[in-house]
């Protein structure tokens, strides 16, 4: 049997379509489109690719956006004064800084100076605590996607297993929490049985957990970290891992993520391909968290 391939792409551009209307609607009703402004700090390429693909979906969505570009010697206090200005500016209602930040900057202090109204990232101490506790407006964008894609495979959640791999602030932890938790609060939570696995789960423990999963999650940045052998019969496959490996078939760099795709869509019943998968998701839910963002600072 072959896996049925969660196509994120077409996914997300149905929902693309849709907050589209949604904005239509808003300028209809006589207000100004919302408006997303990403703070880029420095010169890495790929943050720099993250947030053009961000701002051609916001486009296509008719949110407003603007990046403002700092050099990567700026300071902590000159960060914080520019989220500070975006905070007190009416005319921005989404606030991202894009990651990784210089080592000299501490991100969480950052994230946690950006207004929770304006926190389209989810990854303030404030809105994070009010994700935990399953009562946030603003969720982070990343756990929105997988919580999508896992909806439109139509599979039950209540009371299977889940195992996600990876256990960082922004993005493992926060699946974790969207998966265990209820489905009757604000965050949309999946009521699965979940299990967090990270760097110190030794990998005979990562196969005995993953073998009885039911939903996997990979969030780690190591390829072919999920290869089949560990995989339950029929379990549905959520990569969220990113890694730049060389093709030397053609010299040069390509996407993979942390799942043997080829090996595994022969065990799973469903799996998201990287690329096309959870990222353009991700940058949707983005754009979903603005348009919310934009009625939550206007009202
Ligand atoms: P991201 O922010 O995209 O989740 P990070 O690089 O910050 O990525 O985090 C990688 C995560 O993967 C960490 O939580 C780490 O503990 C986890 N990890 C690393 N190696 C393994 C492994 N062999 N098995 C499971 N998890 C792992």
């Amino acid at each position: 049997t072959q896996a049925t391939i969660i196509d994120g792409k077409k996914i997300a551009n149905e929902i693309l379509k849709n907050l589209k209307a949604e904005v239509e609607d808003i300028v209809k009703a006589g207000k100004r489109a919302p408006c997303l402004t990403a703070i880029l700090v420095g010169d890495n390429a790929a943050s720099a690719t993250y947030v053009r693909n961000k701002m051609v979906a916001a486009k296509k969505v008719g949110i407003s956006s603007d990046t403002i570009r700092l050099p990567t010697e700026t300071s902590q206090d000159k960060l914080l004064e520019e989220v500070n200005k975006l905070n007190n500016d009416e005319k921005v209602d989404g606030i991202i800084v894009q990651l990784p930040l210089p080592k000299h900057i501490d991100e969480q202090k950052v994230f946690n100076s950006v207004l929770r109204t304006k926190d389209v990232d989810g990854f303030s101490a404030s809105n994070f605590g009010l994700f935990s506790l399953n009562m946030c407006a603003l969720a982070p964008a990343t756990p929105l996607a997988v919580h999508e894609l896992i909806l439109r495979t139509g599979i039950e959640t209540k009371g299977k297993n889940a195992v996600v791999c990876g256990r960082s602030k922004n993005v493992g932890l926060p699946i974790a929490m969207l998966l265990h938790s209820d489905t009757h609060g604000d965050i949309l939570g999946m009521d699965a049985t979940t299990t967090i696995c990270h760097r110190f789960t030794p990998p005979d423990q990562l196969t005995h957990y993953l073998q009885n999963a039911d939903i996997v999650v990979s969030a780690v940045g190591i390829p072919n970290l999920i290869q089949a052998h560990m995989v339950k019969k029929g379990a549905c496959i959520i990569d969220v891992g990113i890694s730049h490996v060389k093709d030397p078939s053609a010299n040069q760099f390509k996407l993979v993520g942390d799942v043997d795709f080829e090996n595994v869509s022969k065990v799973a019943s469903f799996i998201t391909p990287v690329p096309g998968g959870v990222g353009p998701m991700t940058v949707v839910m983005l754009m979903k968290n603005t348009i919310i963002a934009s009625r939550l600072n206007s009202s």
